[in-house]
Order: structure tokens, then sequence, then C-alpha cells
């Protein structure tokens, strides 16, 4: 028998509407339904959280680290349990595992790890994302040149060959390094494919999406920029309604008015979504760490290598939605959806993204100030931050 009980507040929002003096019903680990709290059956166990908001969780699909752990230093079941539940305290219930371009042995020890994690069924763990190393060394960002490299057909065998072990498979690559017949392949084999760290003109990547690439990586960073003759990945990202963007919003990535406009400019149905990029500071109040044996330094809001490259992003995603909604002056709901509706879209995960019944019960409850109370993932508890203050203050 699974327990049935309800949530009531002020405002629940499913992903698309909001309702009010609401009470959003979870059956087990999925979602019941939503209801007005007086049509709520008599006797059901109900938890009231007041004047408060309910929201679909958040789903970040670029994730290196969190809670002091970075996955390429540790990639091991125990780091991406540490990484999930540093995110989970910022609001994420669902999130990719990311491994930045590192040496072939530790991309078998993390995929390991990933198979390892979805068998445990770690909370929140959604799969992993393997961003490079088949990228363009002409935009390595803060990836490890010598470690770039086209990918093989052994490459390809062996990706074919653990797909649909490691929870969802993702990946980013470039076009300089992967051709649009492997990409068929990877899709075939049920990898999510972005596109980034590239100078790739913006004609060549309509192969790459009518191949299945369905996604940009981190728009604007990384790639050549939108030009008057040579769009390219920005221009094909912004104009496609088949790729969906990933976009990083601290402040320092993108520019509030480049977010602007690429906002104004997409149309859909693929929207931009929300990510991270975070390394292992968030949640933490370290002041760097170490990066394929290079120093990153955290400053300002910032993470930077010794020449100024900006190194991932020092932020999570509660922030990135405030910033969204308060900064660029998007409502809302439209900041929420960007946190979690477009991303679930982004990589066809149907379960999730939106509190629609039959869906994974994944939830947060906000405050008045966007401040974060709690969070949910397959209706259960996993942080809460009243619990957090009071062991802070025993
Ligand atoms: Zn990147």
């Amino acid at each position: 028998m699974t327990a049935v009980f309800a949530i009531t507040a002020s405002r629940i929002f499913d992903g698309q509407s909001f309702y009010l003096d609401a009470a959003l019903v979870v059956d087990g680990s999925k979602v019941g339904a939503i209801m007005p709290q007086s049509k709520l059956p008599a006797g059901m166990k109900t938890l009231p959280v007041g004047n408060n908001l309910i929201a679909p969780g958040f789903i970040d699909l670029q994730v290196n680290g969190g809670g002091g752990v970075l996955f390429n230093n540790q990639p091991d079941v125990t780091g991406i349990e540490t990484i999930c539940a540093a995110h989970a305290s910022f609001g994420t219930t669902a999130l990719m595992v990311t491994l930045i371009t590192d040496v072939p042995d530790i991309r078998d020890i993390a995929v390991e790890a990933g198979c390892q994690a979805a068998t445990n069924a770690v909370p929140g763990f959604l799969g992993l994302h393997l961003e490079g190393p088949h990228l363009s060394v002409a935009r390595k960002g803060t990836h490890d040149p010598a470690l770039i490299r086209p990918m093989t057909e052994d490459d390809l065998l062996y990706l074919e060959r653990k797909a649909g072990m490691f929870g969802l498979p993702m990946m980013t690559v470039a076009p300089e390094s992967v051709t649009p017949a492997q990409v068929r392949r990877l899709v075939a084999a049920g990898y999510r494919i972005s596109l980034g760290h590239t100078d790739s003109k913006c004609a060549a990547i309509a192969d790459y999406v009518d191949a299945g690439a369905t996604m940009v990586t981190h728009l604007f960073n990384a790639m050549s920029q939108l030009g008057n003759r040579e769009p390219g990945l920005v221009g094909a990202g912004l104009s496609s309604p088949a790729l969906h963007c990933g976009l990083i919003a601290d402040g320092f990535h993108v520019d509030p008015v480049t977010m602007r406009v690429a906002l104004a400019a997409k149309q859909g149905p693929a929207h931009i979504f929300l990510v991270t990029d975070a390394m292992s500071t968030i949640g933490t109040d370290s002041s760097g760490f170490d990066l394929n044996g290079r120093a990153v330094y955290r400053r300002d809001g910032r993470l930077t290598l010794a020449d100024g490259t900006l190194a991932g992003a020092d932020i999570d995603m509660l922030s990135c939605v405030r910033f969204v909604h308060e900064r660029l002056g998007q409502p809302l709901e439209e900041a929420l959806r960007m946190a979690s509706l477009y991303p679930a879209q982004a990589i066809a995960a149907p379960c999730k993204g939106s509190l629609t019944v039959g869906n994974d019960a994944d939830f947060i409850v906000l405050g008045e100030e966007l401040d974060l109370l709690s969070t949910w993932i397959g209706g259960a508890c996993v942080h809460e931050a009243n619990a957090e203050r009071r062991k802070a203050r025993a």
C-alpha cells in the first residue's frame, strides 16, 4: 500500500498555471492530483505549508559538482550522492552529473559510478552528462586542450554499450570532433545530444539537428558569436524550433542585455532553459579547487583559472531563477518553467518538470521572498530549511 497525503498551500504552480488555496495530493512517489483544499477527502493526512508556493522541483542538466565534490576529482557514487544532496538544498530535484573532458580512464570510472548511482536510485540523480572530450580545441573554455580529441569507433562502441545503464545519457559534442553519422548512432542508443564548445557554421548545424541533436550547451559561452553574415551555433540555437538552449544565468557568463535579447528571440517550441554549470563550491565556503591539475579561484561569484578564463559557475539554481525573474524581468512562472518544465522537455523526460497527475512528485516549497523552505523528491522530503537552521542553532 502506498502512502497518500496532501500538502496545502496558498499557491501551487504545476508548471503551467497557478492554483490558489489548493492541495497537492501525493500518491506514493507520484503526483495524485491538484485540487481545491475544500474538495480534499475527509480524513486524508494533510500537511499545511500556509502562505507559501509549491512549484515543480528544479532540473539542472549541467552540474559538475557541489558540496565540496567535483565529479572529475571524485567520480564515485558517494561523490554523486554529495552533489545531488548539495543541490537539493537549493531546490534541484533532478540533475545530470556532468563530467568534463578528462582521460579515458576517468570517463570509464565515472560511467561505472553513474551505473551504480542508477542502480542505487540516488535521490536526484537523473543521469550523466559527458561534456567532452569530443569538442573543438579552439573553443576549449576551461577544458584541457591536451585531452580534447575526435570521437573514434572505439569510443562510439563503448558509449553504445553503456547507454541506458547510467540513467539518462547526455553528451555535449562539437561538429569539429563528431560526425552527424556518429550523432545518429548515439541518438539511436538513447543519448540526448547537445552541441557546444564549437566554431561550427550555422548551416552545418542543420545536419546535426537532422541526426537528432536537440540541445545547445551554455548558449553564447565557448562558441562563435552571432555575426551579420555567419550566425554560428548561437544563430542556429535561437532560430531553430528543435534546439533547446541551456543558459548560465549568473550575470557573468552572459550579459543581462544579451540574455534579454535571446529570450525575446527564442520562439519555441524548444525553449531556453537554465543550467548552473556549478562546480564543487556550491553549498560550501571553499575558496577554490583543482581542475585537471590546474587551480581554480573563487572570488565575488566567479570561478576562474589563473588566466581569468571562467571555469564553471558559482551559482545555484534558485539564484538563477531569482536572477531571471528579478533582474531580467521575466514573470515568475516563466522563470520557474526555465528551471523545471523546459529542461524536462529538452531531454524528453515526460515524468519530470511539471506537477501533472502521474508525474514524479518532485517539488519545492518557496516562501514569499522566493526563499527555499523544503525540497521533495519522489514524494519524500529531502531538505528542510528550518531543520538546517535548527541544526545550526543546536
Ligand atoms: Zn562547457
